[in-house]
This record gives structure tokens, C-alpha cells and sequence, in this order.
């Protein structure tokens, strides 16, 4: 592939092409830029190459920096993408157009009362700990379907399933899995697939990726 003109351009073009090899069309799935650690000031070109979609992972970086861009530019979506605590679920709820990281019953109660009060439903992907790993976010593969009633009950939006695979492991099997678990609950959305796996990810059917640094560089530590 020609190498292309901004990192925006080329994932762009890499999202495309994992597509079409997947026979799938581009426009299933969505890019999520995760601007978690980076100033207004690096957000701004991706937004002037139009480049709508963003995600934070903690509610109160995101409540300082998102209020004023997203006046500017109403069009803006924001997600959450990181663990979140029930008691900012109510800001959570005013702030994010969609939640990738509901993974507990006590999460599903807050969201849902969060959501009640401010009469504004937020779509949620549940986090999945897909690599059974000790200190990972998300819920067991054991109690998801668990999880997933509840939230039914509780009138959450629930949109599909999210994971991230254990470092330094092929992901191929885990896409596959979210995918299946996904499939196997009826559930549309697949949210997978960070800067270093998206390809793979799209291949495997994810709807959402989830790209920080091949967009912005890399994180301070
Ligand atoms: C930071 C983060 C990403 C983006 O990671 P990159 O490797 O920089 O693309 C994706 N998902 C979650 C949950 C994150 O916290």
C-alpha cells in the first residue's frame, strides 16, 4: 500500500482494505478515535479531515475537554471506553453517546437509573474479559448471559459486546469468540480492535475499532 498523506488517511484506507478482503463494506464499521491522554490541539486536524467519532476512557479528562469542542462541532459522537465507576454514572450519561464498558450488575443499576433521570438512552456494549485474565476490566464469559438479562430488564440499551485481548497473544481467537458470544445473544455490535490488531478485528467482523495511537502517536507513560 502507497504510504498515505495523514495517519487519519491511512487508517482510513487500512479499515477499507481489511473490509473488502472480509467482503464488507467500509461504511459497517466504525472508527473510533481515541484521544485519551492528547490536547484539543491534537484532536483538532483529525476533526478537520472529518473524523466525528472519538473515545475517552476517563469521565473527567473527557467532562475538560470535550464540552467546548463539542459545541463547536455538534456532530461529534463520544464513547467511553473505560471503566467506569457508578458513581459518575450520571455524568457519564450527560457526557458519552455510547458506553463500551458495562460489566457488572451494580453498573447496570446506575446506568439505568443515570439514564431514567436524564431521560437520554445511551447505547452500551458489555466488556467482555475474553482472556479469562485476572486483573482485566469486563465480565466473565460465565456471566454474561446473566449480565445481559439484567439489562434487559433494566430497559438498557444494550448494542453489543467489547473486548480487549491479552497482550502479546495472536487476538485472531478472541475476535473470533466476542464475534460468536455476540452472534449467539443476537447482539449487532462488536467492539474490537485497537492500533495494533483493527485489520484483523474488521476481518472478524468488528462494527466499532477502537484506534489511539496509529492516529495521535504515541502516550505519554
Ligand atoms: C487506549 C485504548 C484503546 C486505543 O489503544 P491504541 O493501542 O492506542 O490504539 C482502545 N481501547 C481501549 C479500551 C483503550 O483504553
Amino acid at each position: 500500500m502507497e504510504s498515505a498523506a495523514t495517519p487519519l488517511e491511512d487508517v482510513r484506507a487500512r479499515i477499507a482494505q481489511a473490509a473488502h478482503i472480509a467482503d464488507r463494506e467500509p461504511d459497517e464499521i466504525t472508527l473510533v478515535a481515541i484521544s485519551k491522554t492528547h490536547p484539543a490541539t491534537a484532536i483538532q486536524p483529525l476533526i478537520d479531515q472529518g473524523q466525528r467519532v472519538f473515545g475517552e476512557n476517563r469521565v473527567q479528562e473527557a467532562q475538560a475537554k470535550w464540552p467546548a469542542l463539542r459545541e463547536a462541532y455538534p456532530d461529534i459522537e463520544l464513547h467511553l471506553v473505560g471503566q467506569l465507576q457508578s458513581n459518575k454514572a450520571d455524568d457519564a450519561v450527560a457526557l458519552f453517546d455510547c458506553i463500551h464498558s458495562l460489566d457488572r450488575p451494580s453498573l447496570v443499576s446506575a446506568l439505568a437509573k443515570a439514564m431514567d433521570k436524564a431521560g437520554r438512552q445511551v447505547p452500551c456494549f458489555v466488556q467482555v474479559n475474553i482472556g479469562a485474565e485476572q486483573q482485566k476490566g469486563g465480565c466473565a464469559i460465565a456471566d454474561l448471559p446473566a449480565l445481559l438479562d439484567r439489562a434487559r430488564e433494566a430497559g438498557l440499551p444494550v448494542i453489543g459486546l467489547m473486548c480487549v485481548p491479552p497482550l502479546e497473544i495472536e487476538p485472531a481467537p478472541f475476535f473470533a469468540l466476542l464475534d460468536k458470544l455476540a452472534g449467539d445473544h443476537g447482539l449487532p455490535g462488536r467492539s474490537m480492535g485497537m492500533s495494533g490488531d483493527y485489520e484483523t478485528a474488521i476481518m472478524l467482523g468488528a462494527t466499532h475499532v477502537r484506534v489511539g495511537s496509529a492516529l495521535f502517536g504515541s502516550r505519554p507513560a
